[in-house]
């Protein structure tokens, strides 16, 4: 009965809030309906037929959640899955209120939930998943040095709450990797190759997780993902069941041979760049994977899957191609920046910084990017956003040539004036924290060029 009136309450806020204010709402009803029935999130995972699936990690949660749930409709499932983006308990229990009716049935077979690293235990108090993915370990901008070992523990504890549950972890993330101590039923996925990043990586994680004495890499891909190994004890990369290689990232169109646990090989295509999305395919593919749908499936799912809101998102306007790439952590950055140098034109870039509570309000992050990897290729650059000018003096000591370097705060303003200044045919690349890619998506929705603003 409790969750009767949890839900017919819930449901009832989330109509008002949507018709009273454009958009958003997405986590209000998830919040009454845990205040009304604090056991809403188990009783309803517990009636969906194939179960949870729970990814989390710093980077690629979005796009990996994506990639799998267009493989697993492909493969006929019917998905509930949070792309609302609200990655807390209260977004959780709202996406599974948008999707049962008031009896408590749950319109979908599977489930895949986006959650926080930080709500991981609260999540694993309230449910039993099938699976957890693990993504990688990256120190955000909210951390500071130190604290990743701490998020990996929260983590572990939570993968210790959950023992019935398969575990599918990065090998090439030594902290991920490490987290088979809480939960022996782990399965791993790496690259098998020999590219290695441009990029000098600001290493978060360089030590051995058991000794404490510094990890070997060969090679080691981008940030501290590679193939690694300690310097003084046996720890090592775990071998992995899934594997990528053969990986040919591009701007626009990234390629690679995937390979599964039974050894079946086939080649996989993705419109969206980056290694880094390589590396989310390959996380999607093995989960995929695990539940036996097979490697052609895989494939053809995966060539259709677009970037995830404000990620790589590709806009097109008349006379100029728009890149929306979401900037949010020093890695990220870095890779963002590295994947715009895979082919060697010009790039017109506008880089947009706030320091509002959503994109980490100490901006110090962006000294440990590594924007010195494109200078070389910068043609118009705007550096905008209410910490426009922390951007452009980041830029001066990347060796960018600071006569080319307009500095307009206002964002509507610099988005203008790049554009006028971006020669016809060309791209412009904008590259904003949180905040600022709403406002750059709220901005290019009322001049009707994108259909939402909210995520
Ligand atoms: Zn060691």
């Amino acid at each position: 009965m409790r969750s009767f009136f949890a839900i017919l309450i819930a449901k009832l806020a989330g109509f008002l809030s949507r018709k009273f204010k454009q958009g958003g709402g997405t986590t209000l009803p998830g919040l009454i309906a845990e205040k009304i029935d604090p056991n809403i999130i188990s009783k309803l995972t517990s009636k969906i037929p194939d179960g949870a699936i729970v990814i989390t990690g710093t980077n690629g949660k979005t796009t990996t959640a994506k990639m799998l749930a267009a493989i697993m409709a492909q493969s006929g499932h019917e998905v509930i899955y949070n792309f609302a983006g609200s990655n807390l308990s209260r977004g959780v229990a709202s996406i599974l209120i948008q999707h049962s009716n008031v009896f408590g049935r749950v319109r979908g077979n599977v489930a895949i939930f986006e959650v926080d690293e930080a709500t991981m235990p609260e999540i694993a108090s309230k449910m039993t998943p099938k699976f957890v993915l693990v993504t990688n370990l990256f120190r955000d901008q909210l951390d500071r040095y130190g604290e990743l070992d701490k998020t990996a523990k929260i983590i572990g504890q939570a993968l210790r709450l959950m023992p019935r549950a398969k575990v599918v972890l990065n090998a090439d993330d030594p902290l991920v990797a490490s987290l088979s101590s809480y939960n022996e039923n782990v399965v791993y996925y790496g690259f098998e190759d020999k590219f290695t990043t441009k990029s000098k990586g600001a290493i978060d994680s360089k030590d051995c997780i058991s000794c404490g004495h510094e990890l070997v890499y060969n090679p080691r891909y981008f940030g501290h993902l590679g193939k690694y190994k300690c310097s003084n004890c046996e720890f090592a990369r775990p071998v992995p069941a899934y594997v990528l290689s053969d990986l040919k990232p591009a701007v626009e169109n990234s390629g690679a041979i995937f390979c599964n646990a039974n050894k079946e090989k086939k080649e996989i295509r993705i419109q969206i760049p980056g290694i880094y999305n390589l590396y989310n395919a390959l996380a999607a593919a093995s989960l995929a994977s695990e539940l036996s749908i097979g490697p052609a499936v895989i494939a053809h799912a995966l060539e259709n899957v677009t970037a995830a809101f404000g990620r790589m998102e590709k806009i097109k306007m008349i006379d100029h191609d728009f890149f929306l790439l979401l900037v949010k952590n020093p890695t990220g950055f870095t890779q963002a920046l590295e994947t715009l140098t895979f082919d060697r034109r010009p790039k017109n870039l506008l880089f947009a910084l706030n320091d509002n509570y959503a994109d980490g309000t100490d901006i110090s992050w962006i000294w440990d990017a590594e924007v010195e990897i494109i200078s070389d290729l910068a043609n118009v650059v705007v550096a905008s956003g209410m910490r426009g000018e922390d951007m452009l003096l980041r830029l001066k000591y990347g060796n960018f040539n600071t006569a080319k370097i307009t500095l307009e705060k206002n964002l509507e303003k610099a988005l203008d004036l790049a554009l006028s200044e971006v020669p016809i045919g060309e791209t412009l690349y904008v590259l904003p924290t949180y905040t600022a890619m709403l406002e750059i998506r709220r901005i290019l929705h009322e001049r009707g060029l994108v259909k939402g603003f909210m995520e």
